[in-house]
Parts: structure tokens; sequence; C-alpha cells
């Protein structure tokens, strides 16, 4: 998404833990220690990769979106699908998300990204176009802003 912002890449501590699972310093079931809530929402609120888990490697990687914010309420701390982000970013001003990785098959699991989005972020170009198409979704002004003021200025 465009409006992502103070983007934090968690893939260097990813391959660090990965270098020690596979000299074997650290054990697969130390990290690959899903919990029950977390491959829930990779079911049920997941966006499939075409990426291979790097420790069995016998399932692709799911995406899983944890939403944390003052706003969001008693949503805060839920797995959303990607595509309720962008949704929530037009009517919020500011929220965090957490991307964490799962492997379906052997429960691996890592931080993969963090990022904030919201209103907060969006430029003022950004907002009008978010405006229009809010107002369009509402039914009011379908028209373009052009073809409103001609028709004010016949009255
Ligand atoms: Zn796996």
């Amino acid at each position: 998404m465009r409006t992502q912002r103070q983007v934090v890449d968690y893939s260097l501590q990813k391959r660090a833990v990965l270098r020690d699972v596979h000299n074997g310093r650290v054990g697969t079931l130390e990290v690959c220690d899903a919990s029950p809530y977390l491959k829930n929402a990779a079911r049920f609120h997941g966006e499939s990769t075409d990426e291979r888990c790097p420790v069995c490697r016998q399932d692709n990687l799911t995406l899983v979106h944890y939403i944390y914010g003052d706003e969001l309420k008693q949503s805060a701390g839920q797995a959303r699908k990607l595509a309720e982000l962008p949704v929530l970013a037009m009517t919020l001003r500011e929220f965090q998300v957490f991307v964490v990785e799962v492997c379906r098959s052997c429960a691996w699991n890592h931080l993969a990204q963090q990022y904030v989005l919201g209103r907060d972020a969006l430029t003022a170009d950004e907002l009008d176009q978010v405006e229009a198409v809010a107002s369009a979704a509402a039914g009011r002004h379908r028209e373009t802003g052009l073809s409103s003021q001609r028709r004010e200025g016949r009255r």
C-alpha cells in the first residue's frame, strides 16, 4: 500500500534465526511454535504467498496482519484480511499493522514487518480522491466537480 509509513522490516532478524536453526543452535520446536490463535488467524484471515516455508519447505507461508491502535478500541489486536486494511486506512487517522508470517504445516512463525496506516499518512490530493470515492459511494455528487459547478452557475 502506498500510504504505508514508518515501515520496519524484520528480514535481517529472520535470517539470523534461520541461520541458527540450520546450524542446529536453535531447535525447530523453539521457532515452530505458532499458537492455536495464530494458526486460526492464518486460516481465516491469512494472505497466502508463493514463498516456501524456510524451515519445512512443505507449505507456502501465510501472512497474518494484526492491527493495533487506540482508535480501533475493541478491534485492537485482531487479525484482519489484507483487503480490509485500505478501508480502515481511509476511516482511521492512524493505526499500527504487524505482519506475521506463519507456516500452516510446521508452525514456523516470525514477525515479518510492521508499519503505520491511516488518513494522517495521506497527502491532500489523496484525501481529495478518498473523499470523492466516499461521496460517490454514498450516492452524492456523482458528477465531477466541474459539471456541478457549471450547473450551479446556470441557476
Ligand atoms: Zn513449515
